[in-house]
Order: structure tokens, then sequence, then C-alpha cells
């Protein structure tokens, strides 16, 4: 992890001045964040968030799983600083290294993290409300991998 994270600040370094002028990169970034806030906006009203945060407040803890910083590499890292998230990884810890005191500090997530709703999220939101989440969910994961992939272009 803490490999990525330098290799990615060097990326930006080298990189992003220039990415951050590029007018494909601005417009796909500002169709993420639409997205991203959509899907934040649903989930909440959904009740999803409340129910995540007491279930990470109690025995269970969460689902937030140490394993899951290693689904970001360089390029979704270097997105994340890009779209303004101050990395400050907790990498002692026993749960993912991205989970702050308010949940998750990324903007640019894993689709797994965006989409995943455990049995206990089945059975309070009930099938069809799963679907509508999961089909907003699902626009602000296209956008992201559209946006991650226009960053590869850049180079590493
Ligand atoms: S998805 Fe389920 S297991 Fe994960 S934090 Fe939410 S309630 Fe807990
Ligand atoms: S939602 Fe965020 S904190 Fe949770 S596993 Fe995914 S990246 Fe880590």
């Amino acid at each position: 992890m803490s490999q990525r994270l330098s290799r990615a600040e060097a990326f930006l370094a080298k990189r992003g001045e220039s990415i951050l002028k590029d007018k494909i990169f601005l417009a796909l970034a500002e169709e993420f964040i639409s997205s991203h806030k959509r899907t934040l906006a649903s989930f909440e009203t959904s009740g999803v968030f409340e129910f995540c945060k007491s279930c990470g407040n109690g025995p269970k803890g969460g689902c937030c799983l140490y394993e899951a910083g290693d689904w970001y590499e360089v390029h979704g890292l270097a997105l994340n600083m890009l779209l303004g998230v101050k990395m400050r990884p907790n990498l002692g810890g026993e749960y993912c290294p991205f989970l702050g005191e308010g949940g998750c500090i990324l903007i640019y997530r894993d689709q797994f993290c965006i989409n995943f709703f455990c049995e206990e999220l089945f059975s309070l939101l009930g099938k069809r409300e799963i679907q509508r989440l999961r089909a907003v969910a699902g626009k602000e994961i296209l956008a992201g991998i559209r946006l991650e992939s226009y960053l590869k272009r850049f180079g590493d």
C-alpha cells in the first residue's frame, strides 16, 4: 500500500498539472462526481448509511475488511487524490485502511464498495429497493470506470 501510494504521488507530481488542464478528464470527472453524489443521496435516503453505521459500531464491526485496501491500484489512488481526497490511510489497523472515523474516506471506490448489500440490508430494504439502489450505483460504477480508464492514458 505505501509503495502504491508513493507511486501515485510520483505519477501526480509528473502528470497532475496536465491532467487537471485536460478538458476530457474534467468532463468525465464532473460526470463521475454527479453520479457519486446521486448514489450518496439515494443511499442516505434509503437508510443504508445509518444502518451500516450502527453495524460498524456494533460487535460485527461492519464489513470494510483490511484486504480491501489492496483493491486500489496506483491510478485509482491517484484519481482519489485528484478528486481532493487527503490520503491518510490507517495501515496498522484491523479494518480497511480507508475507513475513517466518519466512514469511507474515498470518493472513487471499487465497485464492490459501492454496490455491496449484505443479507441484513436485503431484509431491511427489500428486493425492489435494492434493485433501485443498484441501478443508481451502476451509473457511478460506469462513470468511474470511464474516468479511471481515461486517466491511464497519461501513463504511470
Ligand atoms: S453492508 Fe451489511 S455488513 Fe456491511 S456495514 Fe452495512 S450492514 Fe454491516
Ligand atoms: S467502502 Fe471504503 S472503507 Fe470500506 S472497504 Fe471500501 S474502500 Fe475500504
